[in-house]
């Protein structure tokens, strides 16, 4: 188990709004973030059929709008695979390893009519921005360069060297985005980062249950990947007024039953799982704190706790998900065949192999024939996050600094990023996003009405600065306390 103090570093203090570190929102700022979401950069699984001109409109936007960014001497931007951005911010010490901000240009298709406001106006509204891109992933575009032109405009000039990617193609997997410029770094002799930021795991507000302060999950991890397609066509065939007593759709129907009986199982207790709930126990009421610190004896318990609401149930488990399901050619033949298609995201501490081999067993027809499609990919590498692992205390600190009492927990991230394109330039990878949710909240993401409180914008743009200001120390130690030099 990972040697870690759990006791939340308190002494952070959160940086007061009038404070000259604390980038104020003016209507320009909050603005640039409702013509943003203007520019309909959607990706569709079909790549061909997104509108790449949007993309061009959205760089030309962003260089009109952030000036000193486009034309300090210290800035170069490089345009990579025609849409996608790579800034290269140079800081004033060679001896910095540099480190790399990653977002996303692009956004997830709408479906206008179940949406209250139009999806692509940025319209505000009670102190929310809505539309599309509001939560992923303009918010950190725009908030990655408010912050370094604000730096910029201030002659506050880094100190540590940066790079800026933004993918123009996260959404249906980076392959012509950060897979690029990933290689272009490569080319360009850029072998090795500090620590990689990109988006995530949100703040959440009143969905971990007995905890009355909001928790920001820092992933360290990203789940795998497995899509197996099963077949069924080894039973008889022919007219449907003489059937067989069993047909290829009803002997798959069962396999599919057996695989969503028999979820695959838990592995709560990992070093993360106890990390994260060694820190979350202390902020706990004290009865629960004692189940929770004594998972030797309540682990079964609590495991079955969390799998009885399907969010935090898909924390401790490769999930099992039954996508498709084909069979059949006319209404009274039966069918030559039945296929299936079943999704697993996989837990870190499992691999593709060794899911397969459960799926097998689970369903124990020889029959069935199963075949892993393309789109499978192992777990990611856990990241560092212990004490001396720079890159997820300078994300902690940041994040206590602008959003005051939050809970900060390591966490491991279910749905996928561009994280992966980087994976050979350090092991420093984490997936977080200054976004603050409600459970309500968690359904605009990817869904309809997508929108962020003009406050919480505020404090992205700020979460960023801070990133950048706390990346310009060579360790940590002494940063912690905010009025020391930051
Ligand atoms: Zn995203």
């Amino acid at each position: 188990m990972v040697i870690l103090s759990t006791e939340q570093p308190q002494h952070v203090q959160q940086v007061p709004s009038i404070n000259t570190d604390f980038i104020q929102a003016d209507d320009h700022l909050i603005g640039r973030l409702q013509n943003a979401v203007q520019f309909q950069t959607i990706s569709y699984t079909d790549y061909f059929r997104s509108n790449k001109s949007e993309l061009i409109r959205f760089r030309e936007f962003l260089s009109k709008e952030y000036p000193l960014i486009h034309s300090s001497v210290l800035v170069s931007l490089e345009v990579i695979n025609e849409y996608s951005l790579l800034y290269t911010v140079k800081g004033s010490s060679s001896h910095l390893t540099p480190y790399l901000l990653c977002a996303h240009l692009d956004v997830v298709p709408v479906e206008e009519s179940m949406w209250s406001v139009p999806p692509f106006q940025g319209i505000e509204d009670d102190g929310f921005i809505y539309g599309r891109g509001t939560m992923d992933d303009k918010q950190s575009v725009l908030g990655i360069l408010e912050a370094l032109e604000f730096r910029l405009k201030q002659n506050d000039l880094p100190k540590r060297s940066l790079y800026i990617a933004f993918g123009h193609d996260e959404e249906i997997g980076g392959k012509k985005g950060a897979h690029y410029i990933a290689e272009h770094l490569k080319k360009k002799g850029v072998t090795e980062v500090e620590f990689l930021l990109d988006e995530g795991t949100m703040i959440l507000h009143g969905i971990v249950p007995f905890l009355n302060k909001p928790v920001a999950m820092v992933s360290i991890a990203e789940k795998g990947s497995l899509t197996v397609e099963l077949t069924m066509d080894s039973a008889p065939t022919g007219h449907s007024s003489i059937p067989p007593k069993e047909t290829n759709i009803g002997a798959l129907a069962k396999a599919i039953c057996r695989l969503e009986g028999c979820p695959l199982p838990s592995q709560f207790g990992s070093d993360v799982d106890k990390v994260m709930y060694q820190i979350l126990s202390v902020e706990m009421p004290v009865a629960v704190r004692f189940f929770v610190t004594n998972l030797w004896l309540f682990g079964p318990l609590l495991s079955w706790f969390i799998s009885r609401n399907p969010e935090t149930d898909s924390l401790i488990r490769t999930t099992t998900a039954v996508t498709m399901f084909n069979g059949g050619i006319k209404t009274n033949v039966i069918a030559p065949n039945a296929k299936a298609i079943v999704n697993h995201r996989i837990h870190p501490l499992q691999s593709v192999q060794e899911i397969l081999e459960l799926d097998k067993k689970i369903v124990n027809d020889k029959r069935i024939k199963f075949n892993i499609l393309g789109e499978s990919f192992e777990p990611s590498r856990q990241s560092p996050y212990d004490e001396s692992a720079f890159g997820y205390q300078l994300i902690s600190t940041s994040i206590k600094q602008v959003f005051g009492q939050v809970v900060v927990v390591p966490a491991t991230m279910m749905a996928n990023t561009d994280t992966r394109h980087y994976s050979n330039l350090t092991q420093n990878i984490y997936r977080f996003c200054p976004t603050e949710v409600t459970r309500k909240d968690l359904a605009r993401f990817h869904g309809n009405d997508e929108r962020i409180s003009i406050l919480n914008y505020r404090k992205t743009v700020n979460f960023y600065y801070h990133v950048m200001l706390n990346a310009d120390v060579v360790s940590l130690k002494g940063t912690h306390d905010h009025s020391h030099e930051l």
